[in-house]
C-alpha cells in the first residue's frame, strides 16, 4: 500500500525495497540505505548503499540530480526504534523527509512541516550538537573526579570532613550535569516536533 508523504506518494515498490533493506540489516546487523529522488511528480529510489553497525553515509545528492533532485532518504537502524538520532536530525533539516526502518519491521518517515524560518532547524540542531559535545567532556571530567575521590577515601588518615565536603560538591555537579542532559534531550524533541511530523509507513 502506497503512503502519502506531504505532496508526494511513497509507492509500494519503494516500500518493498525498504523492507528488503530491513531484512538485510536483520541478517548482517549493519545499516542499509537509499536516496529518495523526485522524478516528475513521483518519488523514485537510487544510490542503494551499505554502512556499518552504527553509521551510514548516503550520497548527499541523488545521482543525476538535475533531473532527479533529492527529496529525502531512507536508512535502517540495526538496533532500537526507528527514531532520528542527532546526526539523522541534522541531515533531515535539509530535505523534505527522512525515513527510518528498524528491524522490528516498522518504517517511519519524518516529513518536514512547512514552518516559518526553516533554516532554524539546522541552526538549532548545530547548537544541540555543540551542547552534546560539552556534555560528553563534562561526563569524562566527572568520572575522573569520582575516581580521584575514591582513591582519596582509601588513603589512611585522610581528613574525612574534607573528603565529605569534596564528595558533596561532586554530587552537586553530577546533579547539574544530569539536568543539562535532560534539557538537551528536551531541546532535541522540541526541534523534531517543530519541524517534522511523523508518518508511519508500516
Ligand atoms: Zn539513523
Amino acid at each position: 500500500m502506497s503512503v502519502k508523504l506531504n505532496s508526494f506518494i511513497l509507492p509500494d515498490n519503494i516500500i518493498k525495497k525498504m523492507e528488503e533493506q530491513i531484512e538485510k540489516t536483520r541478517n548482517t546487523k549493519i545499516e542499509h540505505g537509499l536516496n529518495l529522488c523526485k522524478h516528475d511528480a513521483n518519488i523514485i529510489y537510487k544510490d542503494e548503499c551499505t554502512g556499518d553497525t552504527c553509521e551510514i553515509r548516503i550520497k548527499s545528492e541523488c545521482s543525476n540530480q538535475d533531473i532527479t533532485p533529492k527529496v529525502g532518504d531512507f536508512h535502517t537502524h540495526p538496533r532500537g526504534s526507528p527514531k532520528m538520532s542527532l546526526a539523522d536530525l541534522k541531515n533531515a533539516c535539509h530535505h523534505d523527509f527522512k525515513c527510518i526502518g528498524s528491524i522490528d519491521n516498522s518504517i517511519i518517515c519524518f516529513a518536514k512541516k512547512s514552518v516559518p524560518y526553516p533554516e532554524g532547524c539546522s541552526i538549532e540542531v548545530e547548537n544541540i550538537i555543540i551542547g552534546t559535545e560539552e556534555i560528553s567532556r563534562e561526563t569524562g571530567m566527572l568520572k575522573r573526579e569520582r575516581s580521584m575521590l575514591d582513591t582519596l577515601k582509601n588513603i589512611p588518615n585522610v581528613d574525612m570532613n574534607k573528603y565529605r565536603e569534596l564528595y558533596n560538591e561532586h554530587n552537586i555537579k553530577i546533579k547539574q550535569h544530569n539536568e543539562n542532559v535532560s534539557y538537551l534531550n528536551k531541546r532535541k524533541d522540541m526541534v523534531r516536533n517543530t519541524y517534522f511530523k511523523e508518518i508511519r509507513v508500516k
